[in-house]
């Protein structure tokens, strides 16, 4: 959600802002801009509305911005239409600064009756817009910029991530974060600043993560960083393993349609770390027997996809350890008043590791004293580092908004990792364990197969992109894969979808099925195939069309029933919604292909959501 990239070197500044900001275009974003200054031209900025080419296209029209030393920004609304004046950067009302900001900041109202009360002019809706303003009216008391940024903070309440632009200093960047993921890139003879890795990945490997509370002075000449106190802190620096190549298209029409054909790799690359000689192992975790012991019941915390990821772990983890397994939306567990305490394991899941909502839960499940046990994507997340223990999901860099190989490898992890603490607590039935560990190893390559042949998906997209409404319905492991199913659909189409319980339909949303209705059918349970053979009957007697998902083995027990079915290989049961997703998503990616619809980039949607 929203990016930001910062610059200072000897390079001219926009060519390095731009590229940087088309990295970060899949977070999702409704305007863009870029801010540059000079010692003759000072500051110069150029905003709009729309996408990055719309910038692009205006700043070829106009003399070029002059600068070694800029900042770029794209905007997800949160206060204010997304127009031309509210796009960032915003410039204070002498210009002597210039600023963008991700996240909200929360008090802005009284600080711009203030400011209002002391004559200062504004321009835009943006709650964005109060510390251009702040900052300039605190210049008048501060000659030290990074006295009058320390002052500005000191107001400030909500979320930030900010990079600034002085106009009467053509050599500095200086940055501020809460909240709102911010990474420092080193350069030769220049530094770099920016939302994610991608943006400077071109650049630079070598960074450094912005924590809360800390300020950072760019120039070439290298990055300086202070706490809250003003004091330097050392910053332990990282390499970017993967490579920039990871973050781009290479040949495919769609980073999702790339995402989706790398998940065997990608749980590969998860899955082997972990799986020894048929033993599961996390030598990453401090878990000792006696914590792992302690823990009665088990909190799986997420938004979205991620949240899905737990209602599947759910089924698996209690079936696993016999222990009570909660799923809850990140977003609401924070004002629920939850039952955590010292004998919870917490279990935050999220790709980006920076989603706000997440993050707001973390905190206050360590606050009530819970473990918390982190399974994110991005190394180095805010997440991660909060977290008292992470799991990595190997996925490599996610650029399409709907997510398809983080959540496969949340999945097989989540799974993993429940069945590993089975064992360690002699709770694992032994057939069981081996079965999932022998079928862990064949799962990438069943996997394969699965994708290997995307014609009939392609086929479904073409039966079914006009219809208004797609019904998703299974039990237990299916029902938790439908909701995921119905998600992507929903994000990347704009097809209303629902997903329900198959036994549900009967309570009150049968009245809904109609001749002509299209019903996606998950019958890849085999404990419960013939319950879902009945829900099929039953939707098929009043006239559904139903496309099934169903395993090779279970197929028989379909002829005749679905208007088409799709077998794929059995697994597992604890691990057949990893094979069971692949067609869910290429279902959803066809009829979004068949609508026209800006698959990588959905409409209001974000990547990376890092506002509550
Ligand atoms: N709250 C700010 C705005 O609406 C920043 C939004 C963002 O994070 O892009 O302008």
């Amino acid at each position: 959600m929203c990016g930001i990239v910062g610059y200072t070197g000897n390079a001219p500044a926009v060519p390095v802002l731009l590229e940087g900001l088309e990295h970060l275009e899949y977070r999702g974003y409704d305007s863009a801009g870029v801010a540059v200054v000079s010692r003759d031209k000072g500051l110069q900025i150029q905003k709009c509305k729309g996408r990055l080419r719309t910038l692009r296209e205006k700043l070829d029209s106009l003399p070029p911005l002059e600068g070694t030393v800029g900042l770029g920004h794209t905007r997800w609304a949160t206060h204010g239409e997304p127009n031309d004046v509210n796009s960032h950067p915003h410039v204070s009302q002498n210009g002597r600064v210039a600023i963008v900001h991700n996240g909200i900041i929360e008090n802005y109202a009284e600080i711009k009756q203030f400011l209002l009360h002391k004559g200062v002019a504004f321009r835009s809706d943006t709650d964005s817009e109060v510390v251009a303003q702040l900052l300039e009216y605190c210049f008048n008391d501060h000659s030290d910029p990074l006295d009058a940024v320390y002052a500005v903070l000191d107001r400030l309440e909500g979320a930030y991530a900010l990079v600034i632009l002085c106009a009467d200093r053509p050599d500095m960047l200086i940055a501020a974060r809460k909240d709102a993921p911010l990474l420092l890139g080193y350069g030769d003879g220049e530094s770099f600043i920016a939302s994610d890795a991608t943006a400077i990945i071109a650049h630079t490997r070598d960074v450094a993560y912005m924590e809360d509370g800390e300020v950072a002075v760019l120039t070439r000449a290298g990055i300086q960083v202070f706490d809250q106190y003003r004091r330097p802190v050392e910053k332990e620096h990282h390499t970017i393993e993967w490579d920039v190549s990871a973050a781009e298209k290479g040949g495919y029409p769609h980073f999702m349609f790339k995402e989706i054909m790398e998940q065997p790799e990608a749980l590969r690359q998860t899955i082997s770390p972990r799986l020894k000689g048929g033993e599961l192992c996390f030598d990453e975790l401090p878990l000792t027997d006696e914590k792992l012991r302690s823990f009665d019941r088990i909190y799986l915390v997420a938004c979205g996809s991620s949240y899905h990821v737990g209602m599947v772990g759910k089924y698996n983890l209690e079936r696993f350890l016999r222990l009570p397994v909660e799923v809850c939306l990140a977003s609401e567990f924070r004002y629920s008043a939850p039952l955590v305490d010292e004998r919870s394991l917490v279990i935050v899941i999220s790709q980006s590791g920076e989603t706000l909502d997440s993050m707001a839960a973390l905190r206050e499940a360590k606050g009530l004293g819970g473990y918390i046990l982190a399974i994110v994507n991005v190394v180095g997340s805010s997440i991660a580092r909060e977290a008292d223990a992470v799991l990595y999901t190997w996925a490599g860099p996610e650029i399409a908004v709907a997510t398809t190989k983080a959540y496969s490898t949340q999945l097989a992890l989540l799974t993993m990792f429940g069945l590993w603490m089975a064992k360690r607590l002699g709770r694992a039935d032994g057939a069981d364990y081996a079965a999932v560990t022998a079928e862990l190893e064949l799962l990438p390559g069943k996997l394969e197969k699965v994708l290997a042949d995307t014609g009939i998906y392609q086929y479904l997209g073409s039966q079914y992109f006009s219809r208004d409404c797609v019904f998703f319905i299974g039990r237990n492991l299916d029902y938790a894969l439908g909701l995921e199913g119905s998600l992507k659909l929903k994000e990347i189409s704009y097809l209303h979808s629902e997903s329900y319980a198959a036994g549900e339909l009967k309570h009150g949303t049968i009245s809904l099925i109609e001749p002509g209705t299209l019903v996606v059918a998950l019958a890849t349970y085999g404990a419960l195939i013939d319950k879902a053979v009945s829900n099929i009957v039953e939707v098929r007697s009043r006239g559904a069309e139903v496309v099934a998902l169903t395993t090779e083995s279970l197929a028989g027990k379909l002829e005749g029933i679905a208007t088409y079915t799709i077998a794929i290989p059995d697994t597992h049961p604890a691990l057949q919604p990893n094979l069971g997703v692949a067609p869910l998503q290429l279902f959803a990616y066809y009829i979004a292909l068949q609508r026209g619809c800006d698959i990588d980039k959905p409409k209001n949607l974000a990547k990376s959501v890092t506002v509550e």
